[in-house]
């Protein structure tokens, strides 16, 4: 076997690995299309009985060597890349629950993830109940039905920055024979690594901290390997039955660990073709490279910027983790002790109407919807990403009207203070 590496090797070297004489870069793969010598060969590729590449759609070589990288930085046995982390959360569920199941859901999910689970996977037909992440696990557990078919959850909820207790969450996820999908797109798995905590299936929104640099928008589907879904084969048909799509394929049979990944692909992927471009993905590849440099500068800062802001007299509260006195703080701990994200929360003595003066003062910090990736910028979820939410939903998803999202880049830290210091001084 081959050696395992460290993380930091892992994101550097792993993925793309050249033979003598090919180009030591990543080759973007700019094909739609791939060459058969005879039409048998080609059809035995349609029919899954040999693999290899033949449409893009489906699988693209420069995109299998980046999830493969993902794959390993998470300790999977498989992994695709999707369009956008909206695409990846979308297969990770709807590979496993049609029209007539139910899906549990952590309430402080990303506002996009919400409306997925909650408005437009509703009208398929798949019933959503949304539990907030802090109950205990009887109360969770009567969340479920006969027909759940997964549990949805964020390691660090965006932007509401909830820790997620992984163990409880999987414990009752696995007492009713379905797996825990994790969405770790904030801790990245420089900071933690769900499966180790009983997470089935992880997944990305490589936009933020993976790509890094706001250059490109796409996702990430990874599987642990460890959910059993022949031991409760009648849950889950579309992997333990046959596939008349593929001549009556069956997926756990015919792949076996590869068998969830491999259906996405081949069935949703196929059908739905929410793939990455080869671009995007070469240039998620070089974001990977430096991944945790950058991970450990955004925590780094940002602990400096809550402990800073945490003191200053106009500030009314500040939400971080890495705050010995904040709620999630021994289970950010557990979970991630090298430290969160860049993402802190706050808000301002003087309220919604502060929070927009403030957000019109800063200079370094720019206002955009993004978060997580290289520079320093700010949104107000209330006026922007979650204004279509009412403000009951806005409380369950842990985020108040005057919750302020700043998202600390890796620029120098004394610059990003200074810029606060001088917006709030002005208001
Ligand atoms: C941004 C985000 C998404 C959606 O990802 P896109 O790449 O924007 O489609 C999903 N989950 C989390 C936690 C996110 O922050």
């Amino acid at each position: 076997m081959e050696k395992q590496y460290k993380k930091e090797t892992i994101c550097v070297q792993s993925g793309w690995k050249p033979k003598n004489g090919e180009p030591r870069i990543l080759p973007i793969i700019q094909s739609t299309t791939y060459k058969y010598e005879t039409s048998e060969q080609m059809g035995k590729l349609f029919d899954l009985e040999e693999s290899g590449y033949f449409y893009t759609r489906l699988q693209n070589p420069t995109n299998d060597y980046v999830a493969q990288k993902i794959c390993e930085l998470e300790g999977g046995v498989a992994a695709m890349l999707t369009s956008s982390g909206q695409a990846a959360n979308y297969y990770a569920v709807f590979n496993i629950a049609e029209a007539g199941d139910h899906v549990v859901m952590s309430s402080t999910v990303y506002g996009g993830t919400f409306n997925l689970l909650t408005v437009t996977m509703k009208k398929m037909g798949i019933d959503c109940t949304v539990v907030d992440p802090d109950m205990s696990e009887d109360q969770l557990q009567k969340a479920f039905r006969p027909n759940t078919k997964c549990v949805l959850a964020e390691t660090i909820a965006n932007p509401a920055l909830v820790v997620l207790d992984i163990e409880k969450f999987a414990n009752v996820a696995h007492k009713n024979h379905v797996p825990l999908i994790v969405d770790n797109t904030f801790a990245t798995p420089i900071n933690c690594n769900p499966f180790l905590w009983g997470a089935d299936i992880v997944t990305h929104s490589t936009t933020k901290y993976m790509d890094g640099h706001a250059s490109c928008v796409g996702g990430a589907i990874v599987d642990s390997g460890n959910f059993d879904w022949d031991l409760y084969a009648d849950k889950f048909p579309g992997l333990t039955t046959p596939d008349d799509s593929y001549h009556g394929v069956t997926y756990t049979k015919k792949f076996g660990k590869a068998a969830y990944i491999t259906k996405a692909t081949v069935q949703l992927m196929r059908d739905l073709g929410s793939i990455q471009s080869p671009q995007n993905a070469f240039l998620l590849n070089i974001g990977l490279e430096t991944l945790p440099l950058r991970m450990e500068r955004h925590c780094s800062n940002a602990q400096a910027v809550a402990e800073y802001l945490e003191q200053h007299e106009k500030v009314a509260w500040v939400n971080y983790p890495g705050l010995s006195g904040n709620k999630y703080h021994s289970l950010a701990q557990k979970y991630m002790p090298k430290g969160t994200s860049g993402v802190i929360s706050f808000g301002l003595k003087g309220g919604r109407a502060a929070a927009s003066e403030l957000m019109d003062k800063l200079k370094l910090a720019a206002i955009v919807t993004h978060v997580a990736d290289a520079r320093t910028c700010v949104l107000h979820p209330a006026s922007h990403t979650h204004r279509q939410m009412t403000d009951e939903q806005l409380v369950e998803a842990g985020v108040a009207p005057d919750l302020i999202r700043f998202s600390v880049g890796i620029e120098n830290i004394e610059d990003i203070i200074a810029d606060l210091e001088q917006a709030l001084a002005a208001i």
